[in-house]
């Protein structure tokens, strides 16, 4: 197989010292990067070979949506300005019921097209018909961890376990380099506790992490002290959730000893500032879980609730929005990119993912820094990265070795009949 060389850009690494090599040369052979370096000690190209001539270019490692409905993308513009519970059971659910598996799959391949276009190369995604999301993952060249969806208060919650479990055993026994399975109970207001035990003894059973929602809202806290008498976090530790890896999405109101409790067990975060301010739902104390020791990744939550799946734009609004409470250094611009990046890595329990060092995963973002808003860029390309770029910014998109995306020209889909195929769908169910 041909070697990919990517020449003459600038590379930030987000290593562990946040390294910038200035004309710089990535090296990809099949999936990982063989060779990340200054580009005059780089190994010759040899016959075959790409190479891309990445002059005033910027690299990055693949940019990581930690918390996605990938197939939402139908539901853009149709339910604004609405708080979190109306909006799932007036606007959201009843159109769910009608969703086909085909739905699924075309608004999944526009979510990808639109997460290729903007430098995402990893989403953690919970959604229904998981094997149409599958298909779409295999056939574009992205990579992602399928959770699927589990609701316990649904009439037919014992098939939708049974089919979750089955779907999790399909995926291992499959094996694709770029699918990691896992499962997804929707949220503890969502699952009753014994189908929340067996979820949790099957992820364990089967060695997968879970993705799930906890404390999104105050009425969610509310609700679950006046059911239960505790709080969300607190609960899902006594169901024994923690007993296996965890991402969680929001965290927007834990308290104290939630915090030191999603520490003790290296649960993440999956932050999603965009997400939690259109629903209303408040400010996550990021800082505070960092302090904690909390790992905290970046998500664009689906697109009914943001309305972009742009990671770059999650990165600002996460600076931003730690900082309303009036402490600008809260979420540095360097912070907001390691979260997006290696913040990722850790929802998914993957050290060699979101960062460009030799021995990684070839998933690379390559930004053109010419642009008018990008400059000057030398020795800034991390504050800009944060606080002026965004997905439109994005030139080239590598995916385990594979250009996907090359000067904004997509390599494996056909996005007019995406765009059609959704629009269709669209007028389907939104009437
Ligand atoms: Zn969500």
């Amino acid at each position: 197989m041909s070697d990919l060389h990517i020449l003459h850009c600038t590379a930030v690494t987000v290593d562990d010292a946040l390294t910038v090599i200035p004309d710089a040369a990535l090296v990809a052979s099949d999936a990982h990067l063989v060779y990340v370096g200054p580009a005059a000690g780089a190994p010759a190209p040899r016959p075959g070979d790409e190479v891309l001539d990445a002059t005033g270019l910027v690299a990055i490692p693949g940019l990581i949506n930690a918390h996605t409905h990938l197939a939402m993308t139908l539901f853009r513009g149709a339910a604004d300005d609405l708080p979190l519970q109306t909006w799932l059971a007036e606007k959201i659910w009843p159109v769910e019921a009608r969703i086909t598996r085909d739905d699924v799959y075309w608004a999944s391949l526009l979510g990808i097209a639109e997460m290729l276009r903007a430098g995402v190369t990893t989403f953690n995604d919970m959604y229904w018909h998981v094997e149409a999301v599958a298909d779409a993952v295999r056939e574009s060249g992205i990579r992602a961890c399928l959770s699927g969806v589990v609701i316990g208060v649904m009439p037919n919650a014992e098939e939708i376990l049974t089919a979750a479990i089955a779907r999790v055993r399909t995926l291992q026994a499959e094996g694709h380099p770029r699918i990691l399975p896992a499962f997804g109970p929707h949220a503890p207001y969502t699952v009753p506790a014994p189908m929340l035990r067996r979820v949790i003894e099957a992820a364990a059973e089967l060695g997968v992490g879970i993705h799930t929602h906890l404390s999104e809202t105050a009425g969610e806290v509310a609700a679950c002290r006046q059911e239960f008498g505790t709080t969300p976090i607190a609960r899902m530790a006594e169901l024994g959730l923690f007993t296996v890896p965890v991402t969680a999405a929001h965290v927007v109101h834990p308290t104290a000893g939630e915090i030191a409790l999603l520490a003790a067990h290296d649960a993440v975060v999956a932050h999603c500032p965009s997400s939690n301010m259109k629903l209303g739902s408040g400010i996550a104390p990021v800082s505070a879980l960092q302090d904690a020791g909390v790992a905290v990744a970046l998500g664009t939550d689906g697109a009914g609730s943001n309305n972009t799946l742009d990671v770059l734009r999650e990165m600002h609004m996460a600076a931003l929005l730690a900082k309303v409470g009036s402490d600008a250094t809260a979420v540095s611009a360097p912070e907001a990119l390691r979260m997006a990046t290696r913040g990722g890595a850790a929802a998914l329990r993957r050290d060699d993912l979101g960062v460009l060092r030799v021995g990684a995963l070839a998933d690379i973002a390559l930004l053109d820094f010419t642009a008018p808003h990008l400059t000057p860029s030398a020795g800034r390309e991390i504050s800009h990265l944060t606080y002026a770029a965004h997905g439109g910014d994005v030139h080239t998109t590598v995916v385990h070795g594979q250009v996907l995306m090359h000067n904004r020209q997509l390599r494996t889909l056909d996005e007019a009949r995406i765009r059609a195929r959704v629009n269709e769908a669209a007028a389907r169910l939104f009437g």
